[in-house]
């Protein structure tokens, strides 16, 4: 589309404006990197994590899910590493007093945004602090991510689920990191929720996947670290090709950004905004051999939408030195305990992926004078409005009796208030994908109409088809030009 891309702080007037996202606590002047969710927001968010989890873990056989506390038994944190390294630099301009944060391999290297130098103030531990009971010194932490739970529940659940190698186990939920600088609207939030997947693989057998064969003819737009090197542009080119070549280092790899790529398309999302890029050598995590991010093409710039990251064992090594307990498994075809790789570590944000549905399903419609969210009807928060002509008692009755029978399926909103025409633009403007309008022939042959919101186009059909015509729209098995 030739049309200028929405800016991020245009984003968050829009959904302020509709209801969906505030600052938290606004009324107290809000809290920097907090945010609290609006009616139809929590409906869009609830709606992500449900496809989310029913394409990685309903749909599949191989992949079962968690759900941890929040706050763990604080040794989870000294055997990831958290308590000692998860730090940032924390720096201050010397000239607009503006605070961010850095890499320690930036410090004395960049420079504020204003053109001030850093200073270097000191380190900063991303975990927020709590006591546990009244004893002060009881120290616990908030989770700065799902992924730990995973790991010190991998044996717990392995067993007792009698999974088999190769497995994933996910997990979705709050997780909380002290961010210096919170930016971007909802990019870089001090709260959030993740979804993750730890998925498993034989450490003899830790390159080879065997459901590569799907996403080999998969074209992709790979910026590999050597082509970052050379400052070369980002290249199209098919997963076999990618793999041939050694860009992409593991099948698993390749594989998992296939698999998230195409759950972000099979949901509405823009194919050319998308592509990956690999970790440079000086981003790479010391066990990690290989990492690639999802990006996003943002309204600032191309950033990192989800991390894959190869963690080989250091994770469940790191439990199995902590806790002194005995982590790995039974190996059926070997007759050997092992303790398994880490083959690829999928990790999103709930809060990024609902930045690039809206960006995405985001138009500014000229001809209809107003916005048309074009949300995938999987997504959109409600999934039609129902309306009765004008507001005559008897139409009035049998719409809100279409209202009720259907609320019991689906998320439908009722409205009479303001011409059709008003009702409409509301409806395209909260993304929904049907509205049915009972007129005073609909009292005669039972009929009502119902109008499509991306193309405008209406047709009658049957009251009492209306639930399997909308169930078929909604799972994608039709679409409206062929009711
Ligand atoms: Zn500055």
């Amino acid at each position: 589309m030739a049309e200028k891309k929405l800016s991020i702080e245009e984003m968050a007037v829009f959904c302020k404006k509709k209801g969906l996202v505030f600052p938290s606590g606004e009324i107290y002047g809000g809290l920097s990197g907090f945010f609290d969710f609006g009616p139809n927001c929590v409906e869009i968010r609830n709606n992500i994590k449900k496809e989310w989890w029913k394409f990685h873990v309903q749909e599949r056989e191989d992949i079962v899910g968690i759900d941890g506390s929040i706050i763990t038994n604080p040794r989870v944190w000294e055997a990831s590493g958290h308590v000692k390294n998860f730090t940032d630099v924390y720096v201050k301009c010397k000239k607009c007093k503006k605070p961010n944060k850095i890499d320690k391999s930036e410090i004395g290297k960049v420079r504020c945004e204003c053109g001030g130098e850093y200073e270097v103030i000191g380190d900063l531990n991303l975990m927020f602090k709590t006591n546990i009971g009244p004893v002060e010194g009881s120290t616990a932490y908030l989770r700065p991510e799902t992924a730990q739970l995973i790991f010190a529940n991998f044996k717990l659940v392995a067993e007792s689920s009698r999974l088999k190698l190769p497995f994933g186990i996910a997990q979705v939920g709050k997780a909380f990191r002290n961010e210096i600088s919170p930016r971007d609207f909802l990019f870089r939030c001090r709260e959030f929720e993740q979804m993750e997947i730890e998925y498993f693989v034989h450490p003899e057998n830790s390159k080879k996947c065997p459901f590569i064969k799907d996403a080999l003819k998969h074209e992709m737009n790979i910026l590999s670290a050597e082509m970052q090197k050379k400052e070369k542009n980002p290249q199209k080119m098919t997963v076999e090709q990618a793999l041939k070549k050694k860009i992409i280092g593991t099948e698993w790899l390749a594989y998992w950004l296939v698999t998230e790529y195409n759950w972000f398309i099979s949901l509405g999302a823009t194919p050319d905004n998308f592509r990956i890029r690999q970790h440079l050598k000086d981003e790479l995590a010391h066990y990690s051999s290989d990492c690639w991010d999802l990006e996003y093409n943002f309204p600032f710039g191309w950033k990192e939408l989800e991390g894959i990251a190869d963690r080989s064992d250091f994770d469940l090594k790191q439990h199995i030195n902590h806790s002194k307990k005995d982590l790995s498994i039974f190996d059926q075809e070997t007759n050997k305990k092992i303790v398994p790789y880490v083959a690829a570590e999928p990790s999103l944000g709930v809060e990024r992926s609902f930045l690039v549905f809206m960006f995405d399903a985001y138009n500014d419609d000229k001809k209809r004078g107003n916005i048309v969210l074009k949300l995938d009807p999987k997504i959109a928060p409600i999934k039609a409005g129902i309306f009765p002509l004008i507001g005559k008692p008897e139409l009035e009755k049998l719409a809100k009796e279409i209202h009720a029978n259907l609320k019991k399926y689906f998320n439908v909103s009722y409205d009479r208030s303001g011409s059709i025409g008003r009702r409409y633009a509301r409806a395209d403007e909260t993304g929904t994908p049907c509205c049915i309008t009972v007129d005073f022939d609909s009292l005669k042959d039972k009929s009502v109409t119902i109008r499509d919101r991306d193309t405008t186009k209406q047709v009658r059909i049957k009251i009492d088809k209306l639930r399997d015509i909308l169930r078929k729209l909604i799972d994608g098995e039709i679409k409206f030009i062929n009711i």
